[in-house]
């Protein structure tokens, strides 16, 4: 089944809710980071050239419940107006009295933007009332922001039982097809790129895509659990005890399926790690074993050279999860050799949310690969194979 999108709907003259992700960093009224205002423009576009009037929500940091002027969307509004060469009318809430005034006053094409959808409790319990005032004052309902599909919110979830139809946006089917249809039926050799901090936290998401994969690099501190499970060395590394068993367990999967499953051959260690001071102390590359009183910190050039020839030869590249601590220069270049590897080579790549979106970017790749996820939480639980509640809810063809 596929999910209904805006492209499948009549919007001309409807009052349509668009949930999108407006989630920025903003300080002192300035945003820092825009990327996910013009993520959510296509969707914008598109439902204003379709002559609907279209009415903004979204939500803004964590103001619990409380409205707090310091998770205000008014500068969104700015900026959004500014990025569509239109007005957009912000209202100070996003219920009641105020807002249906300004809707009411809409003409086919306006843009209004609600005030944080988090200044009411009702938004994060999915309380069934905030549901049917949200949803009071329009007609059709939009689902973009997938950051946040993965939780069962009012505005994302509860709305859809108040309007029909209920559809995504371009942004959703985007993410539906990268990190969906593009890894369960995928072009192979399909390469999956996994690193990051804990296996404890990318379990699920190993599991789901050994059932997809045809190879499995393993990067990040992860490795260093999958090497303790195979009875080698790790020193000061940050590694999970409590998790080799899981970690051989997932080995043990991937010889019975035939997924080749590989691990670093050789490591960035240092003796003085500073992650604040962004500092290493004495660095040096090991093969093998790491002694004690070193920490292995980004996966060395032998291991690099080794996963860039995997991801040449895909046809389909997955990478969730940095391969060492990008954010200290020194042991970011294994995370930025892949980066170029992956934007490089010539097949589909996928890059799948979080701090590996971050190091792509980072690395000034960022614009040379097919797909990046724009999701955090939301993308692993879907890798993971799990249903976005912000998704299933809506409309399917
Ligand atoms: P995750 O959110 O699980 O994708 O983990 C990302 C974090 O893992 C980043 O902040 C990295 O600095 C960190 N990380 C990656 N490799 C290592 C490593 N070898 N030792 C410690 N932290 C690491």
């Amino acid at each position: 089944m596929a999910t209904k999108t805006i492209e499948d709907i009549e919007v001309k003259g409807k009052r349509v809710l668009v949930r999108v992700d407006f989630n920025v960093p903003v300080q002192n009224g300035m945003i820092s980071d825009d990327s996910r205002i013009v993520a959510a423009l296509p969707t914008i576009n598109y439902l204003r050239e379709q002559g609907a009037k279209i009415i903004l929500c979204s939500h803004l940091g964590r103001p619990k419940g409380q409205k707090n002027p310091e998770f205000t969307l008014a500068p969104v509004a700015n900026d959004l107006a500014q990025k569509l060469g239109a007005p957009v009318t912000f209202v100070d809430d996003c219920v009641g009295e105020s807002v249906k005034m300004q809707v009411e006053a809409m003409k086919d094409g306006d843009v209004v933007l609600l005030e944080n959808v988090r200044f009411y409790a009702g938004e994060e319990k999915n309380d069934p009332e905030f549901a049917k005032q949200l949803a009071a004052v329009a007609e059709v309902y939009v689902n973009d922001a997938f950051g946040t599909a993965h939780r069962a919110h009012a505005s994302t979830e509860g709305v859809t039982k108040f309007l029909s139809p209920s559809v995504c946006g371009y942004l959703i089917q985007a993410e539906l097809k990268f990190l969906g249809e593009k890894t369960a039926q995928p072009e192979r050799p399909f390469v999956v790129i996994l690193g990051g901090a804990k296996v404890s936290d990318k379990i699920q998401v190993i599991d789901a895509l050994l059932e997809k994969a045809n190879k499995i690099l393993i990067g990040g501190a992860m490795a260093y659990t999958f090497k303790l499970a195979q009875g080698g060395k790790v020193g000061n590394s940050l590694a999970e005890p409590d998790k080799i068993e899981t970690a051989k367990k997932a080995l043990e999967k991937a010889k019975a399926k035939g997924v080749e499953f590989l691990l670093p051959v050789d490591n960035l260690v240092c003796d003085a790690l500073d992650f604040k001071g962004g500092t290493l102390g004495n660095t040096k590359v090991v093969d093998g074993d790491i002694e004690d009183g070193w920490e292995g910190v980004d996966i060395g050039p032998k291991t690099v050279e080794l996963y860039a020839n995997a991801v040449k030869d895909a046809k389909t590249v997955l990478w969730n999860g940095p391969m060492g601590i990008f954010e200290i220069p020194e042991s970011a270049k294994g995370s930025f050799a892949i980066a170029k590897a992956v934007a490089e080579a010539d097949n589909t790549s996928i890059i799948g949310g979080g701090d590996s979106v971050k190091a792509i970017k980072k690395s000034g790749y960022g614009d040379q690969v097919t797909f990046m996820s724009t999701g955090g939480g939301a993308s692993l639980e879907f890798l993971e194979g799990k249903e976005l509640p912000g998704v299933v809810a809506l409309d399917q063809k």
